[in-house]
C-alpha cells in the first residue's frame, strides 16, 4: 500500500460496500460504494479541469455530502484540497487565492461571479466550478458522466494532502501543509485512542473547513468503516433529537454549552451513547460538571490545532480531569519551555512544545515563519503556555500573545478569567492586556453578566483583589451582552483588544 491517505481509508472500508458512510438527516443516505463511485468521479472532474498532483484545489463550500468526496477525490487525484471558511469574503479570498494560486476553485453557485472576478485579479489560471449545498452544481454536472473507477495517484509519505488555514484568533489565518503520513498518523492514533468500535455512529455538527470536523471527526469515521450522521450545521434541537441514534458526538465547547441550557438534555437521551468530545477552544470547568449532572456523561477534552491536528487527549479509560487537556498522545512528545527555549521542569508554566509524526510540514509559502516556529531539535512551539501535572496531563493556561506583562510580572488572563467566572452573576468573561501609562500593559476585564446579574465593575475589582495578587487584579471591568468568537467558538481577543484600545489613552 502506497502513502496516499485515501488508500489506508480504503483498506478499512467495510467489505459490505452497501452499509452507510454518510445519513443526512431527512435526506439520503450514501453508502461505501457510493463514496468510493463518487469520488472517482470527482477526481476524474478534477483532472479533466487541469489538476495536476500537487497542485492545489480551493473549496469554499458549504457543508454537504458532496464536499466530503470532493475531499476524497483531491486525495485520489493527488491534488492539495485547501478548505476555506465560507463566511470569508472578496478581501479574504483575494489573498487565499494569490498565496495558494489554486488550480481549481470550487465555490458556491451564488458565489461564481464573484470568485470568477477574484481569479481575474489575482492572475492566476484557475478553472471555478460550483457546488451548491443540496450537491448540485458544475463540479457534479462535470463529474457525471465520468467513470466510477479512478486509480488512486500514488504519492509519497511527506507529499502535501491539504492546506489548512488556521482560524485567525490571532491574526491572519497561516496555511498549514498536512502530508498524507501527517493525517493518516494523527487519524490512526485517534481512532485507536478513542476506542472506535463496529458498531459506531457519529454525530457531526462540525463545520468541515476546519481540521476538527474536516480531520478529526470525517477521518475516525473513515478508519472505523462506519457511518456518520451528518448536520449541515450544529443546531441544538437537532443534535438532541438525533443523540438517541449516535454512539459518539464532538463538539466545540460552545456546542455543550447550548446543550446544557436544553432541558431536553437527559440521561435518556444519551442511552445509546459513549464518548462525547470537546476542544478548539477550552471547556469551561462549569460546562463540564454541568454536562455531567444532566446528561451523566463526562466530556473527554482534547487539544490540538491546525499545524498537527490532535496532540493531547483525556483517556477513554481512566480519570478525565476537568480543565486539562489530558496528556499527550502516545506517538507524541510534549515539553514546556521558557521564552528562550529553555526547557522547565514538571509543574512550571511555559510555552507547550511538540513532536510527533502528526506535526505540520510548515507554513506554505512561509519558510521564515516556519522556521521560527520549530526548535534546532525539531519541536514545534505551539505558542500555547501550559503546564503539565505530575500525572502528565497537560493544562491550558492561555496563549502566549494573550499573555499580560503588567508592571513587569506575568499575568495568565485564563487564572483570572476563572475567578471572575465563578463569582455569582457571571457567566464568562475575557481579560486583555491593553496598553497602560503607568504599568506598560494592564489587565481589562470584559464580563458577560447573567440576567440577574447585579455586580458593579467596582464590586468585581474588590472581590478579585481578596483572591489574587493585587498585579493579577484588572484595573478596569467593563460589562458586555456577549463576546465576540468565530465559527470555531473561539473568543477572538484581538477584536477585543482593538475594540477597547483607546481605554487608558
Ligand atoms: P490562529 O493560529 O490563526 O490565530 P487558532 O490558533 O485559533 O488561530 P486553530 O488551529 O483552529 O487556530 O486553533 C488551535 C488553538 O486552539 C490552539 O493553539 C489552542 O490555543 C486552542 N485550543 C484547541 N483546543 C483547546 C482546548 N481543549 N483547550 C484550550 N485551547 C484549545
Ligand atoms: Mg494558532
Amino acid at each position: 500500500m502506497g502513502a496516499n491517505l485515501y488508500e489506508l481509508f480504503h483498506s478499512r472500508f467495510p467489505a459490505d460496500r452497501t452499509l452507510p458512510f454518510i445519513e443526512v438527516p431527512d435526506g439520503p443516505i450514501w453508502s461505501y460504494g457510493q463514496l468510493e463511485a463518487l469520488s472517482a468521479r470527482y477526481a476524474h472532474a478534477l483532472v479533466a479541469a487541469g489538476t495536476e498532483p500537487g497542485d492545489r484545489v480551493a473549496v469554499q463550500v458549504d457543508k454537504s455530502p458532496e464536499a466530503i468526496f470532493l475531499y476524497l477525490a483531491c486525495l485520489r487525484a493527488g491534488a492539495v484540497l485547501l478548505p476555506l471558511n465560507t463566511a470569508y469574503q472578496s478581501d479574504e479570498l483575494a489573498y487565499f487565492l494569490k498565496d495558494a494560486a489554486p488550480r481549481v476553485v470550487v465555490c458556491q453557485p451564488a458565489r461564481l461571479p464573484e470568485l470568477q472576478r477574484l481569479v481575474g485579479e489575482a492572475g492566476i489560471e484557475a478553472t471555478v466550478l460550483t457546488l451548491g449545498a443540496d450537491g448540485t452544481g458544475s463540479l457534479t454536472e462535470a463529474a457525471s458522466d465520468q467513470p466510477g473507477s479512478f486509480a488512486t495517484c500514488a504519492r509519497a509519505g511527506d507529499d502535501i494532502a491539504a492546506i489548512l488555514y488556521s482560524s485567525g484568533t490571532t491574526g491572519r489565518p497561516k496555511g498549514a501543509m498536512m502530508s498524507h503520513t501527517n493525517l493518516g498518523a494523527n487519524a490512526t492514533t485517534l481512532h485507536k485512542l478513542w476506542g472506535f468500535l463496529p458498531g459506531d455512529v457519529l454525530l457531526h455538527a462540525l463545520p468541515i473547513f476546519h481540521t476538527h470536523g474536516l480531520f478529526v471527526a470525517t477521518n475516525c469515521v473513515l478508519l472505523n468503516g462506519t457511518k456518520m450522521i451528518f448536520c449541515p450545521k450544529f443546531d441544538a434541537d437537532q443534535v438532541l433529537d438525533l443523540l438517541p441514534r449516535a454512539t459518539v458526538f464532538m463538539g466545540v465547547p460552545t456546542f455543550y454549552t447550548r446543550l446544557v441550557a436544553s432541558p431536553r438534555l437527559t440521561p435518556d437521551l444519551c442511552r445509546n451513547m459513549r464518548l462525547f468530545i470537546s476542544g478548539s477552544a477550552p471547556l469551561l470547568v462549569e460546562t463540564f460538571t454541568a454536562f455531567k449532572e444532566k446528561a451523566g456523561h463526562t466530556i473527554l477534552e482534547r487539544y490540538g490545532m491546525t499545524e498537527g491536528g490532535m496532540f493531547t487527549s483525556n483517556p477513554l479509560v481512566g480519570e478525565r480531569k476537568p480543565g486539562t487537556v489530558g496528556p499527550a498522545l502516545p506517538d507524541m512528545d510534549i515539553r514546556v519551555a521558557d521564552e528562550q527555549g529553555g526547557i522547565l521542569p514538571q509543574g512550571e508554566v511555559g510555552i507547550i512544545e511538540v513532536k510527533g509524526p502528526n506535526v505540520f510540514q510548515g507554513y506554505w509559502n512561509m519558510p521564515e515563519k516556519t522556521k521560527a516556529e520549530f526548535t534546532p531539535d525539531g519541536f514545534f512551539k505551539t505558542g500555547d503556555v501550559g503546564f503539565i501535572d505530575a500525572d502528565g496531563y497537560v493544562s491550558i493556561v492561555g496563549r502566549a500573545k494573550d499573555l499580560i506583562i503588567s508592571g513587569g510580572y506575568n499575568v495568565y488572563p485564563k487564572e483570572v478569567e476563572d475567578a471572575i467566572d465563578r463569582m455569582a452573576g457571571v457567566v464568562e468573561s475575557a481579560v486583555v492586556g491593553m496598553p497602560h501609562p503607568d504599568f506598560g500593559e494592564a489587565g481589562l476585564a470584559i464580563i458577560v453578566g447573567a440576567k440577574d446579574c447585579a455586580l458593579t465593575p467596582e464590586a468585581v475589582i474588590k472581590d478579585l483583589k481578596g483572591r489574587l495578587a493585587n498585579y493579577k487584579v484588572p484595573k478596569q471591568v467593563v460589562f458586555v451582552p456577549d463576546l465576540p468568537r468565530n465559527a470555531m467558538g473561539k473568543v477572538q481577543k484581538n477584536v477585543l483588544r482593538e475594540s477597547y484600545k483607546d481605554q487608558w489613552a
